[in-house]
Formats: C-alpha cells, structure tokens, sequence
C-alpha cells in the first residue's frame, strides 16, 4: 500500500528544542497576556521581516478584524473574492461593504487596471490579496490609494517572509496581515500578525485585542479577544529558526514540480514573479482544454491517496451565506481560475519521489 499524502504538513522543530524553549513558564506561571515569550517573538519577527512595527494575535483572522477596527473604515472596502473566507468575512463582520474588483489571469492578485472603476465616494480601503506567495502590484495599489486617499491593508497570511526587490513585504501599504496558522509557511499552532506603519497604532490594536481595556479601571472600545498566549509564541520563536531551511526545501519540490509539469498542453503553472524572493507557499496549477478537468483529477489523486485542494474555490463572493448579495459573475476572471485550479500537495519534507509519484498520475 502507497501511503497517503496530505495537501501540506505542519513544520514543528524537534520535540526537545519546543521543550527546551517553554521550560522556564514552569517558573513564572505567565502563560499569556503579553509575556516574555511574546516580547522575544515581536522582536524576532521584527528583525526578520525588516519591519519597524508589528503586533501578535491568536491568529489571522481575528489580527485582520483587529486592523480593520483599528483603522476605523467605513462604507465600502475593495478587495477580491479570490481568498479564503477569512478576507471577506473580516470586512462584513466590521460592518462594511465588500466590493469586488476581478483578479489577473497572471498571478491571480487584483487586477489593478480595473480598482478605480470601483471607487466611489463611500470607499474607504483597499484589502489585497497576495496569493499563493504571488504579491499584488503594490505600486500601482499604493498610487491610485494615495490618488483617493483610501487606506490599504493586505492580506499576506500566503507572503511570510517574502521580499520584492529586497524589501520585506511586510511594509507596503498601511497594514499587512500575516497567518500564523499551522498550514502555512511559518506557523505558531495558531496566530497571526499585523505589520503597520503608523507607530500611533501600537496601543490601539494591544487594546482591541484584549477587550478594549485602555487602563486599569477604563474600558474605552467594545472588542473581542486575540491575544497570542506563550505556548503559541515559544512556538514561533522555534520554527523562526528553521524557516530559511524549509522555504529552501520548498524551493526543491517547486523546482521538481515544474520540471515535469511546466511545459504540458493545458496546464497553466504559475512562473514566479521578477525581482520577488517567493516563500514557495501553494503550488496552484491551472487545467484549461487539458485532458482532464480539474475536478477529474483532484478525484484521480484522491482515489490513490493524494489529497490535493481547490483553493480556492468556491470564490467568496458566491459563498451560501452571501447568497443573492453580491452580482452573479462580477468577476469572470476569478470565476474562470477558481474553476479551473487545483493546489498540489507542498511541503519542506515531501520527497521527490513523491511529487514524481504525483505527477505521474496527472500525466498518465
Ligand atoms: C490562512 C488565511 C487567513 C486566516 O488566517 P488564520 O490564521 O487561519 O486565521 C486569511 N487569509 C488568507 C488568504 C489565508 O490563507
């Protein structure tokens, strides 16, 4: 029997050095609430990023909520169907409008020639999506934001670490939200982060995330709770050591990949950026007139085991819960993609021979 392979895999470090690292809260008794762990990660990611200002959460969902608030948008926000869940479910749970712009058939980030079209004088923001480990036009985004005078948030939980012409990405736009989640390229169990520009947001997004308690005996905001606790962060602070490594081990299994996949009739591999250091976050493939269809072979693989992922799809702009909301068709372009792609099984430790196992059944 083959054994089974997952879409992704968690990156832990070895049980000894996680041990090593939480062995001193035995001590202090300090489990969450902004403890020492905490403060080493902020620091850590800091450096690594090559950011100025960041602020940790119990995950990305709920750092990008927090952005949101702590920006105070209002009305109508631009941003893309083309995600997960959690992009559009952070703007409406804020009591705004989602508005969506079409995404390009390059690198399935929002199309840029089509954002000013849907500005109005209720926009307030712009939330991008960089997909994939792909990354938005931030200069054509960053002009038309200035044009308007709209804010811009990205959503970069697929960008950890990520650098475009030697910048982090981390610092375009007015905020990045990055997830810390146990798929993806760097994770802390759960968690997320906020990189901002603005220093004076600092207190505001520590106070949003814990219920909005400005001082001992004021409470000034009504806000939820999403704080990172110690455990999340001696995690990070851990597989922070090891993230060069298993990006470079990503890198192999992309190179693989696309050696046998990247030069087929009718499957569409996404060619990486110019000047962008990827983190090899997905490997997502297109299949558009190929022998089979998409939905053809994501069962193909699943019948050997191979679990592989349309994703994204269905787009969130036709979820059930935003049933009769949104235009039927706004945009054809990110309907045509997520129709047609599948994301393959990536991860620092998948073998080569599984890829060629994997490959293999899509080819024959
Ligand atoms: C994972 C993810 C999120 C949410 O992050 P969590 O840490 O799981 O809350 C948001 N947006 C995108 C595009 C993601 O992939």
């Amino acid at each position: 029997m083959m054994k089974n392979i997952q879409v992704t895999r968690s990156s832990m470090p070895e049980f000894q050095e996680y041990i090593d690292e939480i062995k001193e809260l035995w001590d202090s008794h300090w489990l969450t609430n902004m403890g020492v762990k905490h403060i080493e990660l902020e620091e850590r990611l800091l450096e690594y990023l090559g950011t100025k200002n960041i602020s940790l959460f119990t995950n990305g969902h709920l750092a990008l909520e927090c952005i949101i608030a702590a920006l105070d948008l209002k009305g109508e926000v631009i941003t893309t169907p083309f995600t997960f869940a959690s992009t559009t479910h952070a703007i409406v749970r804020n009591g705004l409008t989602p508005v969506f712009c079409d995404i390009n058939p390059e690198d399935y980030t929002i199309d840029v020639t089509k954002i000013e079209e849907l500005i109005t004088e209720k926009t307030s923001a712009i939330i991008p999506v960089h997909v994939y480990g792909n990354i938005c036009d931030v200069e054509e985004i960053e002009r038309i934001a200035k044009k308007h005078n709209l804010k811009v948030i990205y959503d970069a939980a697929h960008t950890f670490g990520v650098k475009v012409n030697g910048v982090g990405i981390a610092n375009f736009g007015d905020a990045s939200m990055f997830s810390f989640h146990a798929t993806k390229v760097f994770n802390t169990i759960e968690g997320g982060a906020v990189t901002f520009n603005d220093e004076s947001l600092k207190d505001k997004l520590i106070e949003l995330k814990n219920f909005g308690i400005t001082g001992p005996e004021s409470v000034e905001y009504v806000a939820g709770n999403a704080k990172m606790n110690e455990f999340q962060a001696a995690m990070g602070i851990c597989n922070l050591r090891h993230v060069d490594n298993e990006i470079k081990k990503r890198s192999i299994v992309v190179e693989k990949y696309n050696s046998r996949l990247g030069n087929i009739n009718g499957i569409k591999i996404c060619k990486l950026q110019d000047g962008v250091d990827s983190n090899y976050a997905y490997y997502p493939i297109v299949f558009d007139n190929y022998k089979y269809n998409r939905d053809e072979i994501f069962e193909k693989l699943k019948n050997e085991g191979i679990i592989s992922r349309k994703y994204f799809y269905p787009l969130t702009n036709s979820f059930d819960c935003y049933k009769d909301s949104f235009k039927v068709n706004e945009t054809p372009v990110a309907t045509y993609i997520s129709e047609r792609v599948l994301t393959l099984p990536l991860y620092a430790d998948l073998s080569l021979e599984d890829v060629d196992r994997i490959c293999d059944i899509i080819l024959n």
